[in-house]
């Protein structure tokens, strides 16, 4: 039977998602002693499902936590999950799809909490297009907070754990100066880094530049736009980039699984190319070869939703 509420697999379960509840003692609760993955659909296909999971097990390899579930079921289960789900999707709409996994509950003497083990869930939840919308239409105005971000000799960003306090921190900081705005961190050595949910891109010279993989997360959608740039023969290179290479980059943009590829028109207040101009010919190109690859023109998705009905 379909019902109107979506449903999450837990623990080896398919639930109505307000059934699925963490103990209170679980270890990401107490010290976000977990990590998760997420990708995104396009119309009925999920993006690169296979390298999400592979990144997924590699943060929980770094994390040494066992979730007791193959990559290869867990990537059954994110198909079915979004296929149970799939119907309660409106139109133009799409799902993010992902994975967390907590190290589990914590025990305690005489509890009668009797489970434990890894908390593992697979869920699915609409992207949020009707907030994001603006930011196709007018680009980016992006904000270097003062936090930097976490180094890899201390947590490594490359893997995807329950640790977003550091990017929460620092977007909190950036909204208190411009509600709208996007942070973007700098790294410990004042390097252009990563922001909440977004790597980011320069154009210098016609070419691209991103930062190296060492002090960012390894976006899925980063690796897509260093694809397609390869085969549309862009040079593309990791490097490390501070805000003098931002201040003078001809294009900026970020992108993310939910986003894609989105423009910057400013950072710090230093305007990004040309006077007026949202989408530089290299982000048009990119996105354009993006949209073809994913069989979905994500932008005109974004514009769909405005609030005003994409009137
Ligand atoms: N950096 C961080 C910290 C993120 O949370 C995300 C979103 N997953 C990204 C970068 C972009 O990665 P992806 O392209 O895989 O969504």
């Amino acid at each position: 039977t379909l019902s109107n509420e979506r449903v999450a697999w837990f623990n080896g379960k398919f639930l109505p998602e307000s059934q699925v509840l963490i103990p209170f003692r679980d270890r990401s609760w107490t010290g976000g002693d977990g990590c998760f993955d997420v990708t995104r659909t396009f119309n009925g296909r999920i993006f690169r499902l296979d390298e999400h999971i592979t990144r997924l097990y590699r943060s929980l390899k770094y994390l040494r936590i066992d979730p007791g579930v193959s990559p290869a079921e867990m990537t059954r289960l994110s198909e079915e999950v979004f296929e149970r789900n799939r119907h309660l999707l409106g139109p133009h709409e799409d799902y993010w799809v992902g994975q967390r996994i907590s190290r589990g509950v914590d025990p305690c003497q005489d509890d009668h909490i009797d489970y434990h083990g890894p908390n593992v869930i697979v869920e699915c939840r609409p992207i949020p297009y009707r907030q994001r919308a603006r930011m196709f239409e007018d680009g980016i105005r992006i904000i270097v907070p003062s936090t930097r971000r976490t180094p890899p000799s201390s947590l490594t960003p490359r893997a995807k754990t329950h640790n977003y306090l550091n990017l929460i921190v620092a977007s909190q900081e950036v909204s208190a100066i411009d509600p709208a705005a996007w942070a973007i961190l700098l790294d410990i050595n004042g390097n252009l880094c990563e922001g909440n949910g977004s790597n980011i891109f320069l154009v210098k010279d016609g070419q691209l530049f991103t930062p190296q993989e060492r002090y960012v997360l390894p976006g899925i959608s980063r690796g897509m736009v260093m694809d397609l740039a390869a085969k549309m023969g862009l040079g593309v290179r990791e490097a490390d980039l501070d805000l003098y290479d931002a201040y003078n980059a001809e294009e900026i943009f970020i992108t993310s699984t939910s986003l894609c590829l989105c423009p910057a028109v400013s950072i710090n207040g230093n305007k990004v190319g040309p006077e007026g101009q949202v989408w530089g010919p290299v982000a048009t190109s990119l996105a354009k070869a993006y949209a073809e690859a994913v069989e979905c023109d994500f932008v005109e998705q974004y514009l769909l939703h405005r609030e005003n009905g994409g009137a």
